[in-house]
């Protein structure tokens, strides 16, 4: 798409991968649903996304954490895309809370992985953003499975996996196992990443080598978002995560001709093309978003 000012490259692809997808039309579903139990809470994010947040908030979704669990006694509780332990499935059940469970399809795959791996006898590492809620879940399987952390001593261990998040930078990761393979031979590892953040990365890469300007559109709190951002600022340090256009404001476009623009897994469409609207009308904006709330979940 070409305006007067500036060439605008969209990578591709990018925006909503198939678990946000699957996680929203979920939630959706259970708040159609008069048969769903209520009260509906969800535990945590359902996807790192304020605007998705907000737009569930204003349907009757309940935020509670985990320290919540213990006294919820009725209605239904959502789990997110990241998944939980299974520990954490025990506590709701025996308050006897319904489920509904939108993990993604990549996360259940990753424990279904650690769980076999535990029940072999191996002790697993778990290379990933502490505190996330993809990392307590997967911590919570056992405690045979623990946090890796670069400057740990791993020779204690005889039979080791290194398993990650799936949200992380894809190069980032390969070099860091690469690393520990030479530290420590015999530790096996395995890269959980999942297609749609390997993807986005590598189209993010591939449409930013040759732009003045790169612009990921995401949320501040999605690891998607921000491992793109550190995988482009290999190869193009004018690269912003923007969470809107409210943020273009803070963009210095002089001297700039060519523009890149992708999305985190969790970004609504509906962001992205307010932005490249925006982008191709930049001299007359208010910077004020246009975008109803319900809109985001569309
Ligand atoms: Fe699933 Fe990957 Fe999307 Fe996360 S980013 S919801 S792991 S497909």
């Amino acid at each position: 798409m070409i305006n007067t000012k500036f060439k605008i490259i969209k990578a591709h692809p990018q925006g909503f991968c198939d678990g946000v997808v699957r996680a929203i039309n979920k939630t959706k579903e259970a708040l159609n649903n008069p048969n769903t139990p209520r009260p509906i809470y969800i535990l945590g994010s359902i996807v790192h996304n304020k605007e998705i947040s907000n737009a569930f908030k204003s349907l009757g979704l309940l935020t509670i954490t985990f320290d919540d669990i213990k006294d919820i006694k009725t209605g239904t509780i959502i789990i997110s895309a990241h998944g939980v332990s299974p520990s954490v499935i025990k506590a709701i059940k025996e308050n006897n809370v319904n489920i509904i469970d939108t993990t993604c399809k990549k996360v259940q795959f990753l424990h279904e992985l650690v769980k076999e791996k535990i029940n072999l006898g191996y002790d697993v590492l778990f290379m990933g953003k502490e505190n996330h809620e993809e990392t307590r879940g997967v911590l919570g399987i056992s405690d045979k499975v623990h946090l890796y952390k670069e400057l740990d001593d791993y020779s204690k261990y005889n039979k080791l996996i290194l398993v990650c998040q799936t949200t992380l930078c894809y190069n980032d990761v390969l070099k860091e196992y690469e690393t520990i393979k030479q530290k420590y031979p015999q530790i096996e590892v395995a890269c959980e990443i999942c297609d749609a953040t390997r993807l986005r990365q590598k189209a993010g890469l591939d449409a930013s080598v040759s732009s003045d300007l790169v612009l990921v559109v995401g949320d501040r709190t999605s690891n998607n978002a921000n491992s793109l951002v550190k995988t482009i600022k290999e190869i193009n340090q004018n690269c912003y995560l923007i969470e809107g256009i409210k943020d273009l404001k803070e963009i210095s476009f002089k001297n700039i001709k060519t523009v890149t623009i992708t999305s985190a897994a969790s970004t609504p469409r509906v962001i992205t093309d307010e932005v490249i609207k925006t982008l191709n009308n930049i001299d007359s904006t208010d910077f004020k978003t246009k975008i109803e709330l319900l809109d985001y979940i569309k």
